[in-house]
């Protein structure tokens, strides 16, 4: 189980800056079980975004996010509102959001943070990675995540030493930010390798006494 929690909402509308409409997209997994992308917070999300003059040009929930061939199957017959929409906010942990990335050649926005957990397993096998950092970076780098993809975790651009596209300590690895300058170029928003990304704050993955307390807790991380 990925437990995730809803960004700020100023944090969320920043991210929505200059589109006009959007497509909602939740998940009926780990998101729905941690109350921050289920039916019941998209539909809530929908009326957040009318009430500010946003449209929604369509809303789904799909049981599991991290799930590609799931998420192309479930999207394709409502492509129509997808296409309408100038961006898809993601309302799932940081796995989800990189697995729509990878589906969909849309602009898509993280609505959640990925709240440590001490090392959670996935629901899905894939290709993605999710240190669960509580802080997600999605939006900044066209939803790839730069601390897995990336052998150094560098969070602002590559290190210059990738030679044809392969990462210089792991060879047979892509380079992480070479995939990111990829897919925001294909997204038109090359303009994001432009921000400055502080230091991260680390101890936002130092799991919250909260967290620790609960049974899902115990449960991830019994044997
Ligand atoms: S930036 Fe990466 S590690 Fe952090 S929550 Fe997002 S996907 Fe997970
Ligand atoms: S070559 Fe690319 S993936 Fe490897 S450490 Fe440098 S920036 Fe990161």
């Amino acid at each position: 189980m990925i437990v995730s929690a809803q960004k700020p909402w100023e944090e969320i509308l920043g991210y929505l800056e200059g589109e006009n409409s959007i497509f909602l997209l939740g998940c009926n997994g780990c998101a729905q079980a941690s109350g921050s992308g289920g039916p019941e917070q998209v539909a809530e999300m929908k009326e957040k975004l009318e009430g500010v003059g946003k449209k929604v040009s369509g809303t789904m929930v799909i049981d599991f996010l991290c799930q590609k061939a799931l998420v192309k199957s479930r999207l394709r017959p409502r492509m129509e509102q997808v296409a309408a929409a100038d961006s898809i906010l993601v309302m799932t942990c940081g796995l989800g959001v990189q697995a729509v990335a990878a589906s969909v050649a849309k602009v898509c926005h993280p609505a959640c943070d990925t709240v440590n957990m001490g090392g959670s397993r996935g629901e899905w096998k894939g290709d993605e990675r999710c240190y669960e950092c509580g802080e997600c970076l999605l939006e900044y780098t066209g939803g790839i995540c730069p601390l897995t993809a990336c052998t150094k975790s560098l969070t602002n651009g590559a290190c210059g030493g990738a030679s044809n596209g392969k990462c210089e300590l792991a060879p047979e690895k892509d380079c992480g930010w070479e995939l990111i300058y990829e897919r925001l170029k294909r997204n038109n928003q090359l303009d994001k390798l432009r921000r400055f990304i502080p230091p991260k704050s680390w101890d936002k993955m130092a799991p919250d006494p909260k967290v620790r307390a609960t049974a899902r807790w115990a449960l991830e991380n019994s044997g």
